[in-house]
């Protein structure tokens, strides 16, 4: 078929980000730690002008919490790793992909490319997706793995590695100049510094205590300047009285459910991949 000039601009604005203005906001739909079951598993979603864009992670209960709040199923997903607090929730989503025609085949799934043999093996590998047969697993989603980074409607989110377990197995999700999603981690200052500017709300992994796999509020006031701490929303924490605690300290740190207003990201083009 010929294309035309015309259909040529039209594809290209549909690639393009929508800059006009709208209310950006990171509903968080979980804070807990992996044993923090009452403050909900650690996930959030990207909302533009309240419309769910991006949820990251899909660990126990996110998926029915999402759909309480949305009433639809996610269109795109960011996988942060696979330990199962963030992971466990995706046979649930599968099914839920799987039996509804609009949608097999159509959630976008995003992950960095690291994580396709461990997701195989977490939730993937089960014999028979489904009972009656006839299901791969990775076909009721649109997988797209990716290294540096994804486009989403027009826009560049920024992957990033953090420093959770063994290297390379644990990533982080950025929108340049609005947020930052570390996922689980130790403090990665120079890592955040790369994808994140001064607008930028960064949502962190922080417990009271730290450990070799988690960040502590002592290590957040060691290895991060002040003008960062200042952004930081804290998340992953052990319970509602650690909370307080890390708020007595002078942070912000997320409720369940909470809604953050972010500032409007900045288009970044191609050659930032
Ligand atoms: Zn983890």
């Amino acid at each position: 078929m010929k294309t035309t000039t015309a259909d040529a601009d039209a594809d290209l604005r549909a690639h393009e980000p929508d800059t006009r203005e709208h209310v950006w906001s990171l509903h968080v739909l979980g804070t807990g730690a992996a044993s923090a079951v009452d403050l909900g598993s650690s996930g959030a979603v990207l909302e533009r002008d309240g419309v769910p864009m991006l949820l990251v992670d899909c660990g126990p209960g996110t998926l029915e919490h999402y759909l309480r709040n949305y009433r639809t199923q996610p269109s795109a997903v960011f996988i942060t790793h696979g330990h199962m607090d963030h992971v466990a929730g995706l046979e649930r989503l599968f099914h839920a992909a799987w039996f509804n025609p609009a949608q097999r085949g159509r959630i976008k799934m995003f992950m960095h490319a690291n994580l396709m043999p461990i997701l195989q093996a977490r939730v993937a590998d089960y014999p028979g997706a489904i009972a009656e047969g006839g299901a791969n697993f990775w076909e009721g989603f649109w997988l797209i793995p990716c290294s540096r980074g994804f486009w989403l409607d027009g826009w560049w989110f920024d992957v990033f590695a953090t420093r959770h377990h063994v290297p390379g197995t644990s990533f982080g999700v950025a929108l340049r100049g609005c947020f930052a999603w570390t996922g689980d981690t130790r403090p990665i200052p120079e890592v955040l510094s790369c994808v994140t500017d001064d607008h930028t709300l960064v949502a962190h992994d922080c417990a009271l205590i730290g450990n070799p796999s988690h960040t502590g509020v002592a290590d957040i006031e060691r290895e991060y300047p002040a003008e960062l701490r200042a952004r930081l929303l804290l998340y992953h924490y052990g319970s509602e009285a650690d909370a307080q605690i890390l708020r007595e300290r002078g942070f912000k740190v997320a409720v369940p459910d909470g809604r953050y207003p972010l500032h409007v990201p900045q288009p970044v083009r191609a050659e930032a991949g």
